[in-house]
């Protein structure tokens, strides 16, 4: 009988057990060390808020509040998240409302997920021609560049597919918000300088946004009668008071009344509203380094770029390389620069431009790209020609999108059950148009200024979607969501999701250190960095490789990101929002008495 002969090793077992414990612990920590050294903290570096519970993440305090208190009662990630943009209308309302629209990738926890399309839509009237005469509409302002907005279409689909609660139960606390009032962010009240004169061209924008003519200070008590009234009767009749209904009207009125201002042109009809749709697309779902990456579809170009670049990306050991290396910056410059080429020329509305999506999101085709990168050289490149593209493309490739004021928000939020959700909303640039209807208190958005020139795949056209950059994203490993994540800042967002994702996954950064740290953004050959938590021999040394650097210092103002994310080995929750913006994170602190 074996088990009575002694054996060699059965004594010891337990102490070698111990032994290899402690060298694994050691090992764990030798690594962790490595990587957390390896993440400067910047100044304005704060750790994420952790829980075991729910988490929201935004740049706004009131709208956070929001988001969690419809946790704490027992409402999933898609009831906070709707619930949450609605007070992000009365609470940061230069950025976000039901006068805009925006994208979101929601994850159930049993792995299914969906993407929401709320953006918004040209007019039936508008054609490629229409931005190109002189106009208000060239300042990023007035009444043309009013796209048809979604946010509360998307918002309704949401809650109709993934809620538990009702729209007017999501809209009743943004209502008393703007009833009642909130208190003006310095953010808010820096923005409204910066923007008081468009927001005087337009006397109810100007009465809703400015006292006297002077921005809010920071810390006073900004009310909105009349975005209550919108969103309480919006509570009462549903979707159709806006969309078929007295908003609408109010709206389409301004736009025949409003024009205070020579070429103040405008297009927008009642029966764009009547017309208007949000729209569940298939999201992007892609690969890295063993994670699944779970993205916007067209016509946010977000998705794609990301997921072109971490194919591009791929064939390189960045972990190896290290962090702010000159060889991982030159590489993520290197592999953005030929998705943006890929970006510019063919990314458009998928219902009315054939867009090579699978094709621009495969492997191969990243690794076809990637043979293009001379690692000692910068260069500039032309679009590739994906799998699936066909003659049918147009010929030239837009930018666009090159408003340096462009502004949005972001929201991200996992429940405790494990559902996540990435929104991201915007009104466009910060106050949109800067048109506010008289009696409908909230802004309307300037998002048509992000279609291209005629002649492109992002030409506008009549009730065409403009392109956008909003990248709301879900990192999953195993079956965790790990990274839901998504920013502001018009076409520098992408770049804050993909430096966060890199940061997670590659350099193993917990999400704090990832959203705190430096930042690169070259679309098309001048790199801007965030440098001050650069070495200099790497700075000299990617200047040798030919990049233009444009030194922005330790904290650039642009993109802001929020992510939030769940432990895979712990469970624990954390979230963070971008030093470079308003902290806005909070934890859920207590389940529900009755957790539907
Ligand atoms: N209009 C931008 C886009 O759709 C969003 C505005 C912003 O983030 O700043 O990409």
């Amino acid at each position: 009988m074996p088990w009575c002969y002694p054996n060699p090793w059965t004594g010891n077992t337990k102490r070698v057990r111990k032994v290899l414990a402690l060298l694994l612990v050691l090992a764990l920590a030798a690594l962790t060390a490595a990587t957390t050294a390896s993440a400067r903290e910047g100044s304005r570096f704060h750790p994420a808020v952790e829980t075991r519970l729910g988490i929201v993440a935004t740049e706004s305090p009131a709208a956070a509040q929001v988001g969690r208190d419809v946790l704490e009662r027992g409402g999933n990630a898609a009831d906070a998240a709707a619930a949450t943009v609605f007070a992000l209308n009365a609470a940061r309302p230069q950025s976000c409302g039901i006068g805009g629209g925006g994208f979101l990738v929601y994850r159930e926890a049993n792995g299914r997920s969906d993407s929401i399309d709320f953006r918004e839509t040209a007019p039936a009237a508008f054609t490629p021609d229409t931005l190109v005469p002189p106009g208000l509409h060239k300042t990023f302002t007035g009444h043309l560049t009013v796209g048809v907005p979604g946010t509360l279409a998307g918002l309704d689909l949401l809650l109709h597919r993934y809620g538990t609660r009702s729209l007017a139960q999501s809209i009743a606390p943004a209502a008393q918000l703007a009833r009642r009032g909130v208190p003006v962010e310095q953010s808010l009240s820096d923005s409204m300088a910066a923007n008081a004169d468009r927001l005087k061209l337009f006397p109810a924008a100007a009465a809703q946004f400015l006292q006297n003519g002077e921005p809010y200070p920071a810390g006073s008590i900004l009310r909105q009668p009349d975005l209550a009234r919108s969103l309480e009767l919006i509570a009462r009749k549903g979707t159709r008071a806006f969309y078929g209904g007295e908003i609408a009207q109010r709206i389409v009125d301004d736009m025949h009344t409003g024009a205070t201002q020579p070429g103040d042109d405008h297009k927008l009809e009642l029966g764009d509203f009547k017309a208007y749709r949000s729209k569940s697309r298939r999201p992007l779902v892609g690969g890295y380094r063993g994670r699944t990456i779970v993205s916007v579809p067209p016509p946010s170009s977000g998705g794609t770029t990301l997921l072109e670049m971490l194919n591009i990306l791929s064939g390189y050991d960045l972990r190896g390389l290290g962090p702010s290396s000159a060889d991982e910056l030159h590489f993520v410059a290197e592999a953005q620069k030929l998705a943006w080429a890929d970006r510019n020329k063919y990314v458009a509305d998928p219902d009315f431009v054939d867009v090579p999506t699978a094709g621009l999101i495969s492997p191969r085709y990243g690794a076809q790209r990637r043979a293009e990168i001379d690692p000692a050289h910068a260069q500039t490149y032309e679009p590739g020609t994906p799998p699936q593209s066909s003659s049918h493309h147009k010929p030239g490739g837009s930018p666009a999108d090159t408003n340096p004021q462009a502004s949005t928000t972001h929201v991200s939020i996992i429940d405790s059950r494990g559902n996540a959700i990435a929104l991201t909303c915007t009104i466009e640039q910060e106050f949109g148009s800067a048109v506010v209807a008289p009696g409908t208190g909230f802004l309307l958005n300037n998002e048509l200024t992000d279609f291209g020139d005629p002649g492109t795949a992002n030409e506008p056209g009549p009730g065409k979607r403009p392109r956008s950059s909003m990248a709301p994203t879900i990192v999953v490993q195993g079956r965790t969501p790990v990274l839901v994540v998504g920013g502001a800042g018009g076409a520098r967002i992408i770049m804050g999701v993909v430096d966060s994702v890199l940061n997670v996954i590659d350099f193993g950064y917990d999400i704090a250190h990832a959203v705190d740290a430096e930042r690169t953004d070259d679309p098309t050959g001048t790199m801007t960095i965030e440098d001050a938590r650069i070495d200099a021999s790497v700075l000299d040394e990617l200047t040798a490789r030919g990049h233009t650097l444009a030194r922005v210092g330790e904290y650039d103002i642009r993109p802001r990101v929020q992510a939030a994310g769940i432990d895979p080995r712990t469970g624990v929750r954390s979230g963070v929002s971008d030093p470079r913006t308003d902290q806005a994170t909070l934890a859920q602190r207590y389940r529900a008495r009755r957790s539907r």
